[in-house]
């Protein structure tokens, strides 16, 4: 009579003695390799208890296999490089602006070495990191002085606090905007210690709303761009011009909060015309605030600038302190303003620009460039076809302007019922590419707008391991 004799895990000892082991030694660490080792012998255990595993898949090989992949896979960055053909340029999701070279060269010697961060050369005495952009900034803007913080959201709450602390903040109800996350206006006034006083209505407000609204007190007017929606049919609002006079008489500051805020006319590119900061402070503004990673195309950033006096109340504040900046970012937000002193050749060296620039015609022949090798890659089950398309260019900069430009449209080739798992699976799949790629589904089918595909070999190349079910 025979025994069968169900096998037997290998020790943890042996395992790690093991030749097959050794190299993952190496390559990962002792520690990790015993952590991994632990976790893999006490989830086979009970089916090795229960004689559902045959000898070879528990042996030394076999276990140093799954540990090389389950630490590889472990060892792979969380923060990961992606396509982004949504159509949408300045994505917050995906990460918003792409740096120029200049400014990741810049980055690089601010991580590598000591650096001038807070200490005046010249002088040999302490600096202040913010006077290594304020060259810059105030030829840019013409601006007096500036303050950086680390996002939009953040320079409005400071300045909030700073001017309007247990004052009133004078606001049109058509400006009470939320932002993507949770920025509602109301609540950062409220968190600022700012109270808020409404004033006109949804679609319009009048000088006479605002003159009404002041009183002893009263501590700032402020004024919000509306960057992600717009009101039209019946408007009225009052200009930052006359907004400004207005404050000014009453011995108020008047806070302008940009969003986007570009420093120069984008229409000269061809884009939609978006209020600049040099013009907000020619207007009258006091303090104007806006963002590092939206139209400036640089890193993310919140820059306050304006009045002198206004921005050394700013800088005092003690939340500055929580809020400031990084190395890394000052860097690379210098070596952005650098680009900009030199207009003509901007939308070659700031990416954002480049891309929200490129033309349709352009992107169209990329994309018919582009249609055989996708074709193949979906195989029989998918009529995929160039096409024009309109993106946008995020980051709630111009909502209702679109962008023309051209993608690649790939529609599965079944019945109506079955579409929208058909789709999901293309999505899936092309999301778990090596870099995963993100398109837009609109009108039962994938889109994927090449406005943003700089890198087509890399694209390319990576498009033939594409495995999407059935
Ligand atoms: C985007 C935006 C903000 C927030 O800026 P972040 O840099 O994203 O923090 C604030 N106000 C307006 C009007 C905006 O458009």
């Amino acid at each position: 009579m025979s025994v069968s004799v169900a096998p037997r895990l290998p020790s943890i000892d042996s395992l790690l003695r093991h030749p097959a082991c050794r190299p993952l030694n190496e390559r990962f660490g002792r520690e990790a390799l015993l952590a991994c080792l632990r976790q893999l012998l006490d989830e086979l255990r009970p089916e090795v208890l229960g004689g559902q595993l045959a000898a070879i898949e528990i042996g030394p090989e076999a276990l140093a296999g799954r540990a090389a992949e389950r630490l590889a896979a472990q060892r792979r960055s969380h923060v990961r490089r992606v396509f982004n053909l949504t159509g949408t340029v300045l994505h917050t999701n995906l990460g918003r602006a792409l740096l120029p070279e200049e400014a990741i060269e810049a980055v690089q010697v601010a991580a590598r070495y000591p650096l001038n961060l807070e200490f005046d050369l010249a002088s040999g005495k302490r600096g202040d990191r913010d006077d290594l952009i304020e060259g810059l900034i105030r030829e840019l803007t013409g601006a007096e002085a500036v303050t950086v913080v680390n996002n939009n959201a953040a320079a409005v709450l400071l300045t909030l606090n700073s001017l309007g602390a247990r004052k009133e903040g004078i606001i049109s109800r058509g400006e009470l905007i939320e932002i993507g996350g949770a920025f509602r206006i109301p609540d950062i006034m409220a968190r600022a210690g700012v109270r808020l006083h409404e004033v006109g209505t949804t679609n319009r407000t009048h000088a006479r709303d605002y003159e009404a609204a002041v009183g002893p007190r009263s501590g700032l007017i402020m004024r919000v761009h509306a960057s992600n929606y717009s009101i039209e049919g019946f408007t009225a609002r009052v200009s930052t011009a006359e907004l400004a006079e207005l404050a000014h008489r009453h011995g108020l500051p008047l806070l302008e909060d940009l969003g986007s805020g570009s420093l120069l006319d984008l229409t000269r590119w061809g884009l939609p015309a978006e209020p600049t900061v040099g013009q907000a402070l020619l207007d009258g503004a006091d303090i104007v605030t806006f963002s590092g990673d939206k139209l400036l195309g640089g890193p993310q950033a919140g820059l306050i600038v304006g009045r002198k006096e206004l921005i050394a109340k700013i800088k005092k504040n003690p939340l500055k302190r929580a809020l400031r900046v990084d190395k890394l970012t000052l860097a690379a937000l210098e070596a952005v303003l650098g680009l900009y002193r030199d207009p003509d050749r901007l939308a070659e060296r700031l990416p954002s620009l480049r891309l929200l620039t490129r033309p349709q015609p352009e992107i169209l022949a990329q994309a018919e460039r582009l249609l055989p090798a996708l074709t193949q890659a979906l195989g029989p089950n998918w009529r995929v076809s160039a096409e024009p398309a309109l993106g946008m260019i995020g980051s709630g900069s111009q909502p209702v302007a679109r962008l023309p430009s051209a993608a690649l449209c790939a529609r599965p080739q079944v019945s109506k019922r079955l579409r929208g798992r058909s789709l999901l699976n293309l999505e899936a799949a092309l999301r778990g590419l090596p870099v995963p790629v993100l398109g837009r589904l609109d009108d039962d089918a994938l889109w994927l707008d090449l406005r943003q595909l700089d890198d087509e070999p890399a694209w390319l190349a990576q498009l033939g391991r594409l495995q999407v079910p059935e």
